[in-house]
């Protein structure tokens, strides 16, 4: 537990937390009984959370697990090559974090590998439809000063493929973090997600960067197929004017996101992959 004087306690769970309905988790703001002297302090109140990364759509209940409570934005990071990026993956990505209504921005590093103004094209789909977009170079120190902006005071959720540079970027952000390079994606190797849980690294100047390799085995878990449209920002104003209010936005006529599509306002890539998540879905559904 970290201490509002910023040192790390142990502690443990009082023993009505211990069983009840909510569980602690990474991220949580806590109050604690200090305990008698030589005692590890207890925690006692688990505040009410502003925010959480779950396995499960939110509000579906029972059996939801959360990764992280009171993450403020998701951060994905790619690398602009080695290795080649997916939008495919980006998608999903952003899709996890705009079922459970947080903000995500997206990092592109490895800048320094090829033309910056082919990263800039390659990512525009996501800046029109805005999300924040970060063109960055570890190696080279590029684009650093606003990641750490948008970082700063934050409780940021860091993912993406590993090798693309997210340790990298932690360190040449904040030298006394001490991540070992390949760090982050290691435990990922460890097979932690057994846990699911993420680990929170407090940040130097404020907030803190949870790093949360379970993000893409958490997966869209529980997503009903007709709310994935809403988690696509740039259908969002559109699906209500569809012909059909049941419309899938995949086959029908009068659908305005199609129509969107055909207009060259909706990039086809990021429809192509709405319409694979939703099959991928519905054939969860199925399961289920
Ligand atoms: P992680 O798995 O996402 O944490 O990635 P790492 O930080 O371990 O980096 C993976 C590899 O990419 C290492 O060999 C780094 O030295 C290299 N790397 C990281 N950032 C950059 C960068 O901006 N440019 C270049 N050329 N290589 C980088
Ligand atoms: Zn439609």
């Amino acid at each position: 537990m970290l201490g509002a004087d910023g040192e790390m306690y142990e502690s443990s769970l009082r023993g009505r937390l211990k069983q009840g309905v909510v569980k602690l988790a990474v991220g949580d703001d806590v109050e604690v009984d200090p305990g008698e002297a030589g005692q590890a302090p207890t925690i006692a109140t688990i505040h009410p959370r502003r925010s959480k990364l779950a396995r499960r759509a939110p509000g579906s209940g029972y059996g939801e697990r959360i990764v992280a409570a009171n993450v403020d934005q998701v951060v994905i990071v790619f690398a602009l090559v080695k290795p080649t990026p997916h939008p495919r993956m980006l998608d999903r990505f952003l899709v996890i974090a705009e079922a459970n209504g947080l903000a995500a921005r997206i990092v592109v590093n490895k800048v320094d590998l090829a033309d910056e103004a082919a990263a800039q094209a390659l990512f525009a789909d996501y800046a029109r439809i805005g999300y924040p977009l970060h063109l960055t170079s570890a190696k080279e120190r590029r684009g650093l000063d606003a990641l750490h902006e948008a970082l700063q005071g934050r409780v940021s959720a860091l993912s993406g493929p590993s090798g693309v540079g997210k340790s990298s970027l932690l360190n040449a952000l904040y030298p006394g973090l001490g991540l070992r390079v390949g760090e982050i994606s290691e435990s990922v190797n460890k097979g932690r997600h057994t846990t699911v849980g993420a680990l929170l690294h407090p940040l130097p100047d404020g907030g803190f960067v949870a790093d949360t390799p379970g993000l893409r085995e958490i997966g869209m878990w529980g997503l009903d197929p007709s709310r994935l449209a809403e988690c696509f920002p740039e259908f969002r104003p559109l699906t209500a004017l569809c012909r059909f209010a049941d419309c899938t936005h995949t086959v029908e006529p009068g659908c305005e996101v199609r129509d969107a599509l055909g207009r060259g306002e909706v990039s086809a890539a990021r429809h192509d992959s709405y319409v694979k998540l939703r099959e991928e879905l519905e054939e969860a559904s199925r399961l289920w």
